[in-house]
């Protein structure tokens, strides 16, 4: 015989399933997943803060880093810096481009047809003038202009690599990194293909910077020349990189230990830190301009004798339309350096 509350459990029991079927059913959990926040794609022209403001001959790498920059000037430009493209994308390499502003707004489709192919792109003046008369608007107007194809602009290469006309100074203050070059294939002398190619691979070296050129005249020696330069670089274990690439590579080698013959006299211990003027052999290399001379292209012409405006501008590109293949012009013949 069962106890009053043995029967009350038992009932218990038995309604429990019932009541459970009378509860009104519990909508499906909807299982909230945070949807994953997609990568970010990394700046192609974003630079460390180590380089900003910084002038810059080449990047000191590590012993055996093999990387070198190969760099263009003055375009983008009808013809050539399309030639340029194609062969850079048969040997799979990037490269930094720095553009004239004036001509990023006459060809901006060139322009992000190298921003597309994944190249680095920099600035190279608004007018490539050496002495500007706004300095601060040869930057500026440059940086809008490669704003407007997508390029937030960090990097500005000085027209014939002159420091001293106010707007590597600008491009200094706004946190620019400014490149000079280690490696000068002198190809706006025209010199040929040949002798384009070997002046690149005889000053390559790693953390190096190439100076060439795919616009502001006639380019064909340097599209010539180039895959000679990829090839045999390639030979030769180099890895060819954006400058940005180039500036991550950046190593400074760890201080060696002194050397101390003699113990130290305990009156008189060495010194732990550097003073200001103490020789400090692993620091990095001083950025030190490379000026260079204008040379003449007739040995009757002297760089001091040309007039000050005659190098003041790049050769302005003509339509594609009209011209689509350029002929030598006359102002890059007759002022070489006006390439630069
Ligand atoms: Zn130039």
């Amino acid at each position: 015989m069962l106890s009053g509350c043995q029967q009350a459990s038992q009932t218990a029991a038995l309604e429990a399933p019932a009541l459970a079927t009378l509860q009104k059913p519990q909508p499906p959990k909807i299982v909230v997943r945070p949807t994953p926040k997609p990568t970010p794609t990394p700046d192609p022209h974003k630079i460390p803060a180590w380089a900003q403001g910084r002038v810059l001959n080449d990047v000191p790498v590590k012993p055996g880093d093999k990387v070198f920059a190969l760099t263009f000037d003055d375009g983008p430009w009808p013809v050539y810096t399309r030639q340029i493209l194609r062969i850079l994308k048969e040997h799979d390499v990037r490269a930094t481009f720095f553009m004239v502003g004036s001509v990023v707004r006459a060809y901006p489709k060139i322009a992000r047809e190298v921003k597309a192919a994944g190249h680095a792109i920099g600035s190279h003046s608004w007018s490539h003038a050496s002495r500007p008369r706004n300095a601060v608007a040869e930057i500026q107007r440059t940086n809008l202009a490669l704003r407007e194809i997508g390029v937030r602009n960090t990097m500005f290469r000085p027209p014939y690599g002159l420091l001293k006309n106010g707007m590597a100074r600008q491009a200094l203050k706004e946190k620019q990194a400014v490149f000079i070059w280690s490696a000068d294939s002198n190809d706006w002398r025209k010199p040929g293909a040949r002798r384009i190619a070997n002046s690149v691979l005889n000053q390559a070296t790693p953390g190096g910077i190439a100076l060439l050129h795919d616009g502001g005249g006639a380019r064909e020696g340097t599209v010539a020349a180039l895959p000679r330069i990829l090839s045999k670089l390639k030979e030769r274990g180099y890895r060819l990189v954006t400058l940005p690439e180039l500036l991550s590579r950046r190593y400074i080698a760890p201080p060696k230990p002194r050397k101390s013959k003699k113990p130290a006299p305990k009156k008189a211990p060495m010194p732990t830190t550097f003073k200001p003027g103490m020789s400090q052999s692993n620091s990095p290399k001083p950025s030190v301009p490379q000026f260079r001379a204008p040379q003449p292209s007739a040995p009757t012409q002297k760089p001091t004798a040309l007039p000050p405006t005659s190098i003041g501008r790049v050769a302005s590109p003509k339509p594609a339309s009209t011209q689509p293949v350029l002929t030598p012009e006359p102002i890059a013949a007759a002022v070489p350096t006006a390439a630069r």
